[in-house]
């Protein structure tokens, strides 16, 4: 049994319904999703009934986007309870401040020429967590560039005329609310963060497991991060990261993580959730 612990839909930038997302990881032989849309739970109800469907087991997830110091950093929170009132309240800023920053981005391109409404992005993005990658579909959309990766490069790049900084909460508070929520903190993607000297820290602050495995970890950075993890009693989890079809080819099937980090990460859960005092069943596990 093989699970992929990181994926998208358009819940956030990823581009697959999670019926489309279900069909792939089917294909794959996979037997256990965790959906991790950026800074949103909206999609895991649906998730969980596409699933279900499949007779796949499936962990309702998130990736709140974090900062420490001057670095940006992604905390995967999985087996939450996905209507805790704080985790709720505090998604419900994180999407606010995102739409903001749209309507800002968008304020940027007319400066610049670019007669892009903040609605046709709305339009298009049609979630509560709308991003960059939005934009500039809706850019291309509109005939202003001719591919996402023109927009980001010419535009919405950090440093480049539409860019705008994003609101982040620190990595600490986001591993503090995902616990709440009786969810299990991990942190994404260390490889392409480069913010290794934080770990020691966010381990002190609860974090729960460190993903290890990653499309885009060479072997040997799989290798490193599975010392530190070790290093730090971290546990080890991995996922694709697979947005769909928005940044090129589908990343669902790359990574194939064995059940056994599965239940040891559930075996967490169960232990957060006793702590928090909410022990609510969740996602399922077919019979
Ligand atoms: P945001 O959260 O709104 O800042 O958008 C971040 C998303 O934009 C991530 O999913 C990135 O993978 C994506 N992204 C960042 N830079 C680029 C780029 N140069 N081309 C395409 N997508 C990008
Ligand atoms: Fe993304
Ligand atoms: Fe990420
Ligand atoms: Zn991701």
């Amino acid at each position: 049994m093989f699970a992929d612990l990181h994926l998208h839909t358009h819940f956030s930038d990823g581009t697959y319904t999670p019926e489309e997302l279900v069909a792939q990881g089917q294909r794959h032989g996979l037997a256990v999703l965790a959906l991790t849309d950026h800074d949103t739970v909206e999609g895991c109800a649906p998730m969980t009934a596409a699933c279900k469907l499949a007779g796949m087991e499936f962990i309702p997830g998130t990736e709140l986007t974090a900062e420490e110091g001057e670095n940006e950093l992604h905390i995967l929170g999985y087996f939450l309870d996905t209507e805790n009132a704080k985790l709720l309240a505090e998604i419900a800023k994180f999407q606010a401040v995102r739409q903001n920053r749209i309507r800002e981005m968008v304020a940027r391109l007319n400066a610049h020429q670019i007669p892009l409404r903040a609605e046709a992005v709305f339009e298009l993005a049609n979630c509560r967590s709308p991003g960059r990658p939005h934009v500039a579909r809706a850019m291309v959309q509109g005939g202003h560039c001719a591919t996402p990766d023109e927009a980001f490069q010419r535009f919405l790049r950090k440093d480049r005329p539409a860019w705008v900084p994003k609101f982040k909460v620190s990595a600490a508070h986001a591993i503090e609310l995902i616990h709440q929520a009786g969810g299990v903190a991990v942190m994404a993607h260390p490889g392409l963060n480069r913010t290794d000297e934080v770990i020691p820290a966010l381990a002190a602050a609860g974090l729960d497991g460190l993903e290890c495995f990653h499309t885009k970890h060479s072997t040997s950075t799989t290798r490193r991060y599975l010392e530190v993890a070790e290093q730090h009693r971290l546990l080890v989890t991995g996922g694709s990261d697979c947005h769909g079809l928005s940044k090129g080819k589908p990343l669902i099937g790359t990574i194939k993580l064995p059940y056994e980090y599965v239940a040891k990460l559930k075996a967490r859960a169960a232990e957060i959730q006793s702590k928090v005092g909410s022990r609510k069943p969740r996602g399922n596990v077919p019979s």
